[in-house]
């Protein structure tokens, strides 16, 4: 076997010991049927999604008056379902836009409300996060939306904004189980699984009951979460896989020690790979210190001609999908949970190596 270190944005690695247990499981899961074929209504595959409930309310300490759904659609049904469910006899709804997700976000819920952009980053470049002293709230939104993490642009807040009783919904896609977080600070967080949680095919959903059976009329029902949340999220048939390997992941999370363990492994994996990135000549990131990523770090080469060889070569070593996103160029490396920090001591030493030949 000849496993790369990947490096993609996601859908992104999953730990080894994951990819083999469904191996080991694939043709015989329970009564002699892999997990693809089972009902998603009998008690075995029922069971597994209680587990995971379970396991994902120990991670989060995700307390009871909140609801945790599993979706279909991907973060970007989310773009719709958020006003769609929130709004309420409200009109208008507050955004933060750091990047490119939040800005699909804002163009989804402008179908449905209207968006009062309360801050922008545009003229930093969509470097920064902008501070929460210059947000312009209106007064009276239904929920204020931000993105804790932009995938692209590799900016991340470190601190959620305090201070105002308003409903805080976040995009949580590329961050969520990368480190604790405060669930009682947020009415409402979603995440696609296929960065830190599992292969693409579920939608994490986490939502306190005050804020459940406002929804529109119109409002899909396979998107409606008071529709969802007394199904557990079995209104249509889910990708039952794709829940059996979250639930594994879940497993592993536990095992490696929960949030805290994880967020320190990932805290050293990103400070070694910036170390690298700043003590160079030849390699450039320019997200403000403050807001750095821990999941997502793009950054270039001081001879951008050199781009190609770069990948080309570092496919050459196991190092695979290093490709910056193409509104952004350069290189980007994704460090999610799975990423071992020897995968990042490697792409290091790479780089070292390239500069020399290069630089
Ligand atoms: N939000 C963020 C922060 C993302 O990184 C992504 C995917 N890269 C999305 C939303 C869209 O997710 P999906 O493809 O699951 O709809």
């Amino acid at each position: 076997m000849n496993r790369s270190y990947n490096f993609s944005a996601g859908p992104a690695m999953l730990p080894l010991v994951v990819l083999a247990r469904a191996q080991k499981e694939l043709l015989e899961w329970n009564a002699g049927m892999s997990v693809m074929e089972v009902s998603h209504r009998g008690a075995a595959f029922m069971a597994l999604v209680a587990s995971c409930e379970e396991r994902l309310r120990l991670l989060l300490r995700i307390p009871a008056n909140y609801k945790v759904l599993f979706m279909q659609g991907g973060a970007s049904a989310q773009f719709a379902a958020v006003p769609l469910n929130l709004l309420g006899d409200r009109k208008t709804v507050d955004y933060i836009d750091t990047g490119v997700w939040s800005q699909k976000a804002i163009s989804e819920a402008r179908r449905y409300a209207n968006v009062n952009v309360a801050a922008s980053a545009k003229e930093a470049n969509y470097t920064t996060v902008p501070l929460q002293s210059a947000w312009k709230l209106s007064a009276d939104a239904a929920y204020l939306h931000i993105t804790p993490n932009e995938t692209i642009q590799g900016v991340e807040y470190h601190q959620f904004p305090q201070g105002f009783d308003r409903v805080l919904v976040a995009d949580m896609s590329s961050t969520l189980l990368s480190r604790p977080v405060d669930v009682t600070q947020f009415g409402l967080i979603y995440a696609g699984v296929q960065k830190n949680i599992g292969p693409a095919g579920l939608t994490i959903v986490i939502v306190r009951e005050d804020l459940l059976n406002k929804a529109s009329a119109l409002t899909p029902s396979i998107l409606n979460y008071s529709l969802q949340a007394p199904e557990h999220s079995l209104y249509n048939t889910p990708p039952t896989f794709i829940w059996y390997m979250v639930n594994l992941v879940l497993e592993w999370l536990v095992e490696q020690g929960g949030l805290a363990a994880m967020a320190a492994v990932n805290e050293r994996k990103a400070t070694a790979l910036y170390d690298a990135i700043d003590s160079s000549a030849f390699y450039k990131n320019t997200v403000d210190k403050a807001y750095r990523s821990w999941m997502n770090i793009p950054f270039t080469l001081a001879q951008d001609k050199r781009d190609g060889l770069f990948l080309e070569e570092a496919e050459k070593v196991g190092l695979m999908n290093l490709k910056g996103h193409r509104m952004v160029g350069g290189m980007r490396a994704s460090l999610y949970n799975a990423m071992p920090e020897e995968g990042v001591h490697n792409l290091i030493g790479f780089m070292q190596d390239f500069e020399r030949r290069y630089g």
